[in-house]
């Protein structure tokens, strides 16, 4: 089992695919060229495995695949069914733009994944377009709808940021109500890569939007999960918000994140990381789980986005392209 030096469990490895990209959102990677391909020294798909499985057998039971675009790395399908053949019960998880989903959902599917979270910040094409950068929506909203049809379990993840997409919150809401599917309204974590004029909503101002319709009800935190829950009493529903800057957020993380190129990181907030990268590439299984227990050691107590005022320069250095979020 492993535990981090405040006791907390961790059991779920968050794993970046790639840091590239076919989207440019504001919040996360907006002023790279579309032909900019970062100078990555990504792992194998073979070295990612054998750290994974250091991972599985320390007592990791949820994974999740992430990026940049983890749809972007060729031959996924068969890297999903090395882990789920190694381990047939793990909770094998995707988060991902949808934009590539059409084509591919119905192979991951059958390669053994199980859920997929996908990122719908906007329904109006044009919104989506400035968020991404790009004109996505159409090709978005088939993936989902493809998602749907192979029987992957499907989560949306939404940034409502102010004068962009907090017109779109009930929208959403109800977008996901009609397909029986979870949403979770993120709150935007500030970061240097940002598009620093952006401004994202607070958990409050979120829950203020759709208490303006309905009567809501906190049902707390499920476990682990960074999403406090509330139920929506006239529609029967249950949404999420996940909300990095309320101050009891990091209390139950049982969270820790590889990157492509072999860096496991213990918090999304902070710079630190070590390498597993040498460790795999030699097949070194004592020196990737050495590792592995010094990064649970090192794990902070909690990330600083409750610190964050309006005026603060003080933002986090760290890439969601390169952690996954
Ligand atoms: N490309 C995939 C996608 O967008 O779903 C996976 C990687 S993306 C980095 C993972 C999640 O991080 C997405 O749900 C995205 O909305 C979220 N994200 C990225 N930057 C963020 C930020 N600054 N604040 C809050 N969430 C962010
Ligand atoms: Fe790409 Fe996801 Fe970042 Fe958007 S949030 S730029 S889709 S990695």
């Amino acid at each position: 089992m492993l535990i981090d030096g405040y006791g907390r469990r961790v059991n779920y490895l968050r794993v970046s695919l790639t840091e590239r990209c076919n989207f440019r959102c504001q919040y996360c990677m907006p002023e790279k060229p579309f032909s900019w391909v970062p100078k990555e020294n990504l792992l194998s798909f073979e070295e990612l495995f054998l750290f994974i499985k250091v991972a599985i057998d320390e007592g990791v039971t949820k994974i999740r695949l992430t990026g940049g675009e983890p749809l972007l790395r060729e031959d996924l399908d068969s890297f999903i069914k090395m882990i789920s053949d190694y381990k047939p019960d793990i909770d094998l998880a995707l988060t991902t733009n949808a934009y590539l989903l059409p084509q591919t959902a119905q192979r991951l599917k059958d390669a053994g994944l199980k859920r997929l979270n996908i990122s719908l910040d906007s329904l109006k094409p044009e919104i989506a377009h400035n968020i991404a950068q790009k004109d996505v929506l159409g090709q978005v909203l088939k993936g989902i709808d493809k998602a749907l049809d192979v029987g992957l379990g499907v989560k949306i993840n939404m940034v409502p940021l102010k004068g962009m997409n907090d017109d779109e919150i009930l929208d959403i809401l109800h977008y996901c109500k009609e397909r029986n599917i979870k949403v979770r309204f993120i709150e935007y974590m500030e970061n240097s890569h940002a598009n620093q004029s952006i401004e994202g909503m607070h958990g409050r101002e979120i829950l203020e939007k759709v208490k303006e319709r309905y009567t809501i009800k906190a049902l707390g935190r499920e476990g682990a999960s960074p999403s406090f829950n509330y139920y929506i009493e006239e529609l029967k529903y249950e949404f999420g918000l996940i909300d990095p800057h309320k101050h009891d957020f990091c209390e139950n993380c049982n969270r820790i994140r590889l990157t492509a190129e072999g860096n496991l990181i213990p918090c999304l907030y902070f710079d630190e990381a070590m390498s597993i990268a040498e460790a795999v590439k030699s097949g070194d299984i004592k020196g990737a789980t050495d590792v592995l227990a010094q990064v649970l050691k090192d794990k902070p107590k909690e990330n600083r986005w409750s610190d964050i005022d309006a005026d603060s320069q003080d933002v986090s250095t760290r890439a969601f392209y390169e952690t996954g979020g």
